[in-house]
């Protein structure tokens, strides 16, 4: 049986958060003399005196309407990453516990670590770039507190297969988290499907790739209230300012946009691996689930410096385990990509 209270954190189970003006008071007011706001207003034209709902509800109901996953299941963080800090923030004990990741994978997992003095125990991916099920399951202790498992894989491109995500959800003694920072271009299923099943999934999602707001610093966490509750507890008050919260209930309403846009980077994507493939430098495009693709080429960074002296930037991903002699390349717009091409047919 799993028992979320077993894997939380003496300090943060103890803790008595912070409580705001905001909070203290969700009446209707009309003179409000509480937060030691400015009455006068500011400088902008928007109402930008008073301070933001601390749990965002408005744009959760809205959020929940399109997930289909309930508003007290939804977290919003300053960008999934700030969701990634937290985590670690309510599970690991500095210098004691440990998380478990798979690279090649997302950078922020090990930095997150890091600055919480949490040790991580890395299982690599299979050549073939699938996860080491096996491996995560005996490298596993009682310290491990979190497996992030990124599907769609940054930087490989790839999704692993759901039956083995799922037979870690219920193998992990600890909380298993899933970054579906992609799964928007994805051809499978999102895992926050099973969210009603297992106490120890978490789900991240972000409004910075296929909703195009990266600006706006907004990303998700799907959960059991429980664990929502710890994030809420312990998260900043106002992590969601104002502008990006009235901002995101705008965008929230052009579903159709992120849809049509969706359709037009897979085409894309399609198309330049198609043309990428008759380049005789190009080694070996791995197949994507994502908005870009991992090339391997001969001579990688030769071919960074170069395109990078026409003025453009892809990643160079050439020293990472794995991923030897590989770029990562971002779906661009149509114009983008075309010219991606064209210069890339000049290295010689
Ligand atoms: C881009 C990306 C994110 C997004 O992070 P935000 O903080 O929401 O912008 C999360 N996970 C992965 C794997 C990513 O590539």
């Amino acid at each position: 049986m799993f028992e979320l209270e077993d894997h939380i954190r003496e300090n943060i189970k103890k803790l008595k958060p912070y409580s705001s003006a905001r909070s203290e008071f969700k009446g209707n007011g009309s003179v409000f003399l509480d937060a030691n706001e400015n009455s006068y207003g500011s400088p902008l034209n928007e109402t930008f005196n008073r301070y933001p709902d601390p749990l965002q509800w408005e744009l959760k109901e809205k959020i929940s309407k399109i997930k289909g996953v309930p508003p007290q299941n939804i977290f919003l963080g300053n960008g999934s990453d700030e969701a990634i800090d937290l985590l670690f923030r309510i599970f690991c004990n500095p210098a004691k516990d440990n998380v478990i990741v798979c690279p090649p994978t997302y950078g922020m997992y090990e930095v997150s670590a890091a600055i919480n003095d949490i040790s991580i125990i890395k299982v690599p991916l299979h050549s073939s770039f699938h996860l080491d099920v096996e491996g995560i399951l005996e490298s596993q202790n009682s310290y491990s507190k979190l497996l992030f498992i990124c599907s769609p894989n940054n930087p490989t491109g790839n999704s692993f297969h759901l039956e083995e995500v799922e037979l870690l959800i219920q193998k992990f003694k600890g909380i298993v988290v899933i970054d579906e920072a992609y799964i928007n271009y994805s051809k499978q299923q999102s895992f926050i499907r099973l969210l009603p099943e297992y106490e120890n999934l978490v789900v991240l999602q972000t409004f910075s790739k296929a909703w195009g707001l990266a600006g706006l610093r907004v990303g998700m966490a799907y959960a059991s209230e429980l664990i929502i509750d710890y994030l809420n507890k312990v998260k900043p008050p106002y992590n969601i300012n104002q502008a990006s919260q009235q901002l995101l209930l705008n965008a929230l309403d052009n579903l159709d946009w992120v849809n049509t846009h969706i359709k037009s980077t897979i085409k894309e994507r399609e198309l330049l691996k198609e043309e990428i493939k008759q380049l005789s430098f190009a080694e070996k495009i791995y197949e994507s689930d994502a908005n870009f693709i991992l090339v391997k080429f001969q001579n990688a960074s030769l071919l960074y410096s170069f395109l990078i002296e026409k003025g453009i930037v892809v990643r160079d991903r050439s020293n990472v385990a794995l991923c030897e002699g590989c770029l990562r390349i971002t779906i661009g717009t149509q114009e983008e990509n075309q010219l991606l091409l064209e210069t890339l047919k000049s290295f010689i």
